[in-house]
């Protein structure tokens, strides 16, 4: 893979933060597997969410605007995006920040021409500020800026290592799925891999997409070099 966009939410880089915040030590983790992605020559984008400090959804009511509220989950991709970025320079990654939303006394706004000079020059692209559009998430986000970037694969980060017709984690006896179509998981309301806004605007232009488990090591590179975490699920569209 050439071009990669990876797409963290916020409660994976909160970590066992379960209050919220931000956990340095996955951040750590994170920026070693990068690394070993550049130095095979990939390029990686990383969009990040902000759930683990605001989701809009659960922020409105009848006192905040729901605008307001997306806005504020915006801001908390900014913390996500700038705490990211330093833990990568610190770890010797070349970053850069970049957000759709414009704060300009902390990061650089993005634009198409800065990302792609920022790749020419081996460094990974840190995304922040979803759209900079309320009503959607980073993961709209990450498809909408993939295709921009025309990124080869989005890689979406999970805690689990498949497809699932309920949460894994609150029954461990949940089916893993065999086959899935972008369309099987836009209509299947059981399936809540990615919001079905982005995986609409991924199955219309044939962007593929890679489910993954974060936490465990060389799940990254094994993207990176084209390598399907669960092979049958490659083949039917959608790929986990
Ligand atoms: N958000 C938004 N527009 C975007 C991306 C994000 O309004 O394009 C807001 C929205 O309120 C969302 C919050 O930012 O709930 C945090 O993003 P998201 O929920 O995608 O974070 P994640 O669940 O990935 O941590």
């Amino acid at each position: 893979m050439k071009r990669i966009l990876l797409k963290i939410s916020g409660e994976q880089l909160g970590g066992k933060n379960s209050e919220g915040g931000f956990d340095v030590e996955v951040a750590k983790r994170l920026a070693k597997e990068v690394e070993e992605v550049i130095q095979m020559g990939a390029q990686m984008a990383i969009m990040v969410g902000g759930g683990n400090f605001i989701r809009g959804s659960q922020v409105a009511n009848e006192d905040i605007d729901r605008v307001t509220a997306d806005n504020a989950g915006m801001l908390s991709t900014v913390i996500n995006a700038i705490l990211l970025g330093d833990v990568f320079q610190h770890a010797g990654v070349p970053v850069a920040v970049l957000s759709n939303m414009s704060v300009p006394q902390i990061v650089d706004d993005f634009t198409y021409r800065r990302a792609l000079n920022h790749f020419s020059k081996d460094r990974v692209v840190i995304l922040a500020g979803g759209t900079g559009m309320p009503f959607v998430t980073t993961d709209t986000g990450a498809i909408m800026l993939a295709l921009q970037l025309k990124c080869d694969v989005v890689a979406k980060a999970t805690k689990v290592d498949g497809v699932y017709v309920e949460d894994p984690i609150e029954n461990p006896k949940a089916h893993k799925l065999e086959t899935l179509t972008y369309n099987e998981a836009v209509t299947n309301s059981n399936i809540r891999v990615m919001d079905k806004a982005a995986l609409g605007m991924a199955g219309d232009n044939h962007l593929p997409i890679v489910i993954f488990e974060l936490l465990k090591d060389g799940n990254i590179t094994k993207i990176a070099k084209g390598e399907n975490l669960v092979p049958k699920l490659a083949k039917s569209g959608l790929i986990a």
